[in-house]
């Protein structure tokens, strides 16, 4: 292996030591069962430590173990993911508890194997839950260990082959020990120290060993991908009942937001209040009034946003059939239903408003 004579481990017990006096004090390290690991893992994927802490709490209180999840439906599970994102680790979360139930009655597995076959566990858990929980050698591969990786052996490629070649020297070096240890330490040091656009090399434990640092490479480290980000512009009915007691909602039954809930909502290209008005006609009711706009939010999605404008407006005789899963809701129950954290924005705008209505 060309690149390994400065990754050693000499390098792995200066991770170590520095992960050991500077570590945080995170909920998810006091509990290193499987089900613990496993569970926060899957919520920090894409998401900060920051908001996962409340969101990990909250979950142990309500699920503390495989056998209380499996139970429960998937309506509780997704509200109380709601605002996490990526909703479909939720749903995976809940198919993956019903198959640990299932095949190995509630415990989790502790071979790379079986674990990898079930839903949402992909190579990046299983190592997670191996190397902390079944303190097994199996490094994790996230994009901070990547990074960190990357800079200590001056790979600037984002070559397929040099990313099995981090993985086979990550390999080599993971202590045999304390596994589990290793793999947080390097995830810790590039969240910490080894930042995406300004890594702190003065304060990083292994900089005798990085080769970006000694030549100076390591603000060209990993090369910047070209992400472009798209953008579309969607525009939100908002429909309310005449009383001010309903709203109407839909759920989605498809894509990254299945089982959530939102509002129906149109492309903005146009005339836009004629479009709306239409759509309504067309698709709940011809007696209606126009009240106001709302504040304009911003979805994200991983590779786009989307910017929201939502409008009120109230109905006198919601009269025609609604299409299938479109619902009106009372704003009392609304709490019971999972909405993308933006949705639910947007409904505490309306009840705002009403307020003045
Ligand atoms: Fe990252 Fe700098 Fe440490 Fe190298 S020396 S691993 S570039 S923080």
């Amino acid at each position: 292996m060309k690149y390994s004579s400065n990754v050693n481990k000499e390098m792995t017990v200066k991770l170590l030591d520095w992960f050991y006096a500077n570590k945080r004090d995170l909920p998810w390290r006091h509990d290193v069962r499987p089900y613990s690991v496993w569970i926060s893992e899957i919520m920090l994927q894409q998401t900060v430590i920051r908001s996962v802490i409340s969101y990990y709490k909250k979950w142990m209180k309500r699920f503390p173990d495989v056998h209380i999840l499996a139970k429960a439906g998937e309506k509780e599970v997704l509200t109380m993911w709601e605002g996490l994102g990526y909703y479909s680790r939720a749903r995976n979360i809940l198919k993956c508890a019903h198959q640990l139930i299932g095949l190995y009655k509630g415990t989790i597995p502790d071979e790379y194997d079986k674990l990898i076959r079930l839903p949402g566990i992909g190579d990046y858990t299983a190592s997670a839950i191996l190397s902390i929980a079944y303190k097994k050698p199996y490094p994790v591969m996230d994009a901070n260990v990547n990074r960190v990786a990357r800079r200590i052996l001056a790979l600037k490629s984002w070559d397929l082959f040099i990313k099995k070649e981090v993985a086979d020297l990550l390999k080599k070096i993971i202590s045999s020990k304390d596994p589990g240890g290793f793999n947080e330490a390097v995830m810790e040091l590039g969240q910490r120290v080894c930042l995406v656009d300004t890594p702190l090399c003065s304060q990083c434990p292994v900089s005798g060993h990085c080769v970006s640092y000694k030549k100076n490479l390591q603000d060209r480290i990993p090369e910047k991908k070209n992400l472009q980000i798209k953008s579309r512009e969607t525009l939100l009915p908002i429909l309310i009942t005449e009383n001010r007691k309903s709203i109407l909602v839909f759920e989605k039954k498809r894509g990254v937001l299945q089982g959530l809930w939102m509002f129906p909502g149109i492309s903005r290209t146009g005339g836009y209040a004629e479009r709306m008005e239409q759509f309504i006609e067309k698709n709940i009711s011809d007696d209606f009034e126009k009240h106001g706009k709302l504040t304009v939010r911003t979805h994200h999605y991983t590779r786009f946003a989307e910017k929201l404008f939502p409008f009120i407006y109230s109905v006198r005789k919601p009269g025609k059939k609604l299409k299938e899963d479109w619902m009106w809701i009372p704003f009392r129950e609304l709490e019971k239903y999972p909405f993308p954290s933006v949705y639910r924005r947007i409904l505490q705008d309306v009840e705002e408003y009403m307020k003045n209505l």
